[in-house]
């Protein structure tokens, strides 16, 4: 039978790291740290993006010296583009996300923003520079505009207004008891998954990060609601250096750059329409969510449960 769950990975300590975080930015990314070994910087600079452009050379990293999760990974985006990252649950592909926001450093080669070496920088900036909209996105306890201005503290009413706005959650929120006012979180009035992603991209929207990372929801949202959120996500997107860990292909088939993981490393790499020229795994993937295909040929099964 299909053992191959494809691919609901979880970028699962850093959602760990959110949920668990309290309203401050110090706070979410020094809890973070803990879990992470990188070293701390002191007299570091600040980091300065200037187009967004992000180099991953030779990276190589393992969560302890046995095993080697993440191998020889190079590649570049160009500041605005968006890169996908695909593959099976387990091929690394949160783990590559992880080192950019530097929870890791990495063991071999370098990740720079803009020809800056990320180790160089200090975390404050190099984290300030950057979103995170996840597919299981937290709330913590207090009020709705408190959630989206977590990160942006100095925003008015206004500037959150306009964010719900464009992230599709305007109108909910007004329907909600207490309007922007109505307290969520544990204890508070429960939001459904797409109502707290649309919350986490109006945050998204209103810190203006330089780069965006991006955990697609598997939500079990309606048609309507993933319409809303694919639309608030493409202007989000639009213009602002992107990497997307997709689930469903269809979400990411106008990316820019398209990179195939499979244990750690990259098995492939092109856009939408070379890859299916490829006949690889990823056209193989990429039939059976379409639906062209019943099922993922053998050889690739096998693979995947390497
Ligand atoms: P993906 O996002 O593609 O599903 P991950 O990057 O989450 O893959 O995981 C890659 C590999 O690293 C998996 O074998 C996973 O078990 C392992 N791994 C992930 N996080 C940790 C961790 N904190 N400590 C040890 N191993 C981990």
């Amino acid at each position: 039978t299909q053992q191959l769950v494809w691919p609901m990975a979880q970028f699962g300590q850093v959602i760990n790291m959110y949920q668990r975080a309290e309203a401050s930015s110090e706070r979410i990314f020094g809890l973070m740290d803990e879990e992470g070994r990188i070293e701390r910087d002191r007299d570091a600079d600040e980091l300065e993006v200037t187009e967004g452009r992000v180099e991953y050379d030779e990276v190589a990293f393992g969560y302890d010296d046995s095993e080697r999760i993440v191998d020889d990974v190079s590649f570049e985006v160009e500041g605005g583009d968006t890169v996908a990252l695909v593959g099976p649950t387990g091929a690394g592909k949160s783990t590559v996300l992880k080192l950019l926001l530097r929870l890791y450093d990495v063991d071999g080669g370098a990740i720079r923003v803009d020809e800056q070496d990320v180790r160089n920088v200090s975390l404050a900036s190099l984290r300030r520079s950057m979103g995170y909209v996840g597919q299981d996105s937290f709330l913590f306890y207090g009020s709705v505009e408190e959630n989206i201005s977590y990160g942006s503290f100095d925003a008015d009413r206004e500037e959150i207004v306009r964010a719900a706005k464009a992230a599709e959650a305007h109108e909910f929120i007004q329907n909600l008891p207490d309007g922007y006012d109505t307290m969520v979180g544990e204890r508070g009035v429960k939001l459904s998954g797409g109502q707290r992603q649309r919350v986490a991209i109006a945050r998204a929207v209103l810190k203006d990060p330089e780069i965006l990372i991006l955990d697609e929801a598997t939500s079990d949202v309606d048609t309507e609601t993933e319409m809303l959120i694919q639309r608030s996500l493409d202007e989000l997107t639009e213009d602002r250096t992107t990497f997307a860990i997709a689930h469903r292909l269809s979400t990411i088939k106008d990316a820019d750059q398209i990179l195939v993981l499979e244990d750690g490393g990259i098995v492939e790499r092109g856009t939408h329409g070379e890859l299916l020229e490829n006949d690889g795994l990823y056209a193989h993937l990429w039939g059976v969510q379409a639906g062209e295909i019943d099922e993922l040929p053998q050889e690739f099964i096998e693979r995947a449960q390497r």
